[in-house]
């Protein structure tokens, strides 16, 4: 039976790859989906047959329990709020290697002595302090995310040497934690730095504001797979250490490209502070200084149809619209008109990584025309029409054109490069950064004030037959 369920393990282990390899493209991502889903289904079966588990109907009760909420905010979860779904889903996980690793240190059962002792004691404590940081950042990210708790970054004085402190801290506990047996002083190290690492985990996240949120959603992203590991290694369960390192290094990779599409360094991002050094800090919501210029949907409709070129540029606002369907048809009317017409899609657009490549792959647009910013950028001053649907940080001019601004060094699509630019938004406010927008203000930027949903329908509507 053990070999059988060695194989099952392999085999998961393979679909798990094949299914990170899949997500990489959007060609493939189905494909990519429902390998995960085959290994993860492999791997719940052939644990549930090891000789290691029993209490077959608590499992079974958590199983139909666990599954229910799944399916039941799965399928009710809006795409805006799919962010903030997942930090909940990483703190489960911390939370799981944190309680496993107190289980192993309370276990009665487990009584191992020399190098294998000290084996498992190293196991747990590190599996518990990535998990403590894991849940408590991921309840911060999930609030921010979610509104709950203020975008700004917190600020406490001497920030840095308290996470060096706790470091330092935590490191002696777990030098002195690893050689001893279960004892009141061994409970006292452990329970401290649990709580010192708890700690750490709201900090860390707390002192995070503004646009480095998505390299904060990759991290903890990242930190799941290494408490996911560590539990493996606590469990003696080894697809669970071979996953828990494919998550937790495709999450390293994911949070480096995220700091390259901001113009950031890992370790910046890390000790926190964004738009609080250098420049004004973010205030939440700013308006630029200037006058804008309202246009109408009849305007944008034959400026649109006049157009050779149009660069359609996405943001969260569209998410929030359900803009989609709608922007897939008013493309689709521009092409039939022999209109050349492309996405320019930011790295760090809407809440999470990819969020504009699964809004506009669900409403059917064509991947060829669907581009990277890099790929794109450079085309603006050739465009006629550049259109901001629901965008605004990822697009702010002052990124690049002020030093001193709180984003300043972010690549951003520079649409206001474009022969006319059109921006559709409600208002004159700002975006997840908190940071004014002086594009809405350019001479040749044009504000189409209004649900960007309506107004893309508006505008097919006064599209020339
Ligand atoms: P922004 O968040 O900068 O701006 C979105 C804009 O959409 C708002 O200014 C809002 O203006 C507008 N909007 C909201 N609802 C509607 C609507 N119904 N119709 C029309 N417009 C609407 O979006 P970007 O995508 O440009 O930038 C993403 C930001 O989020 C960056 O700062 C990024 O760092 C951050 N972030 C990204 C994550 C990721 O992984 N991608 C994760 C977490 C944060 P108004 O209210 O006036 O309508």
């Amino acid at each position: 039976m053990s070999g059988v369920i060695t194989m099952a393990y392999l085999l998961a282990a393979v679909m798990f790859i094949l299914s990170l390899s899949g997500l990489s493209s959007q060609e493939t991502a189905q494909r990519g989906n429902l390998y995960g889903m085959v290994g993860m289904a492999l791997a719940i079966l052939a644990t549930i047959g090891s000789a290691l588990v029993g209490a077959y109907t608590v499992l079974i009760i958590a199983m139909i329990i666990g599954s229910g909420i799944g399916l039941y905010l799965a399928s009710r979860v809006e795409m805006t709020a799919m962010p903030q779904l997942v930090a909940m889903l990483h703190s489960f996980v911390g939370l799981a290697a944190v309680l496993i690793g107190w289980g192993g240190y309370l276990d009665p059962r487990i009584q191992l002595e020399g190098a294998a002792h000290i084996i498992h004691n190293t196991e747990i404590y590190l599996g518990i302090f990535i998990g403590a940081i894991t849940l408590t950042g991921s309840i911060v990210a999930f609030g921010k995310l979610q509104g709950k708790i203020s975008g700004r970054p917190l600020m406490l004085p001497g920030r840095h040497w308290l996470n060096l402190g706790a470091l330092i801290i935590t490191a002696l506990f777990g030098l002195l934690f690893v050689g001893k047996h279960h004892s009141g002083s061994a409970t006292f190290l452990l329970l401290v730095m649990t709580i010192i690492a708890l700690l750490v985990g709201i900090h860390l996240v707390a002192a995070i504001g503004g646009a480095d949120m998505p390299v904060v959603i990759s991290m903890l992203n990242s930190y799941s797979g290494w408490a996911a590991s560590a539990t493996g290694f606590m469990l003696g369960n080894d697809l669970l250490i071979v996953t828990g390192a494919l998550v937790g290094s495709s999450g390293a990779i994911l949070s480096y490209i995220m700091c390259k599409g901001m113009n950031r360094s890992f370790i910046s991002v890390i000790a926190g502070g964004f738009g609080s050094d250098g420049g004004s800090a973010a205030e939440g919501d700013d308006v630029p200084e200037g006058e804008p210029t309202p246009t109408s949907h009849e305007e944008v409709a034959s400026e649109l149809a006049e157009a050779k070129s149009v660069i359609i540029v996405p943001g969260f606002g569209m998410a929030v619209a359900h803009a989609q369907q709608a922007v897939s048809e008013m493309t689709d009317n521009l092409r039939k008109k022999g209109i050349e017409v492309r996405f320019g899609i930011h790295p760090v657009a809407g809440r999470l990584p990819g969020h504009m490549n699964v809004l506009l792959a669900e409403a059917n647009v064509s991947y060829d025309i669907v581009l990277e910013m890099d790929e794109i950028n450079e085309d603006f001053p050739e465009t006629d029409v550049a259109l901001v649907i629901g965008a605004n940080d990822t697009v702010n001019p002052d990124a690049v054109e002020r030093p001193n601004s709180p984003i300043a060094g972010m690549p951003v699509l520079e649409v206001w490069k474009a022969r006319r630019c059109v921006v559709m938004k409600r208002s004159m406010g700002s975006g997840y950064a908190g940071v004014a927008n002086p594009l809405f203000v350019k001479e040749n930027t044009r504000m189409l004030f209004g649900d960007a949903k309506e107004s893309v329908q508006e505008i097919i509507r006064h599209l020339p037959k």
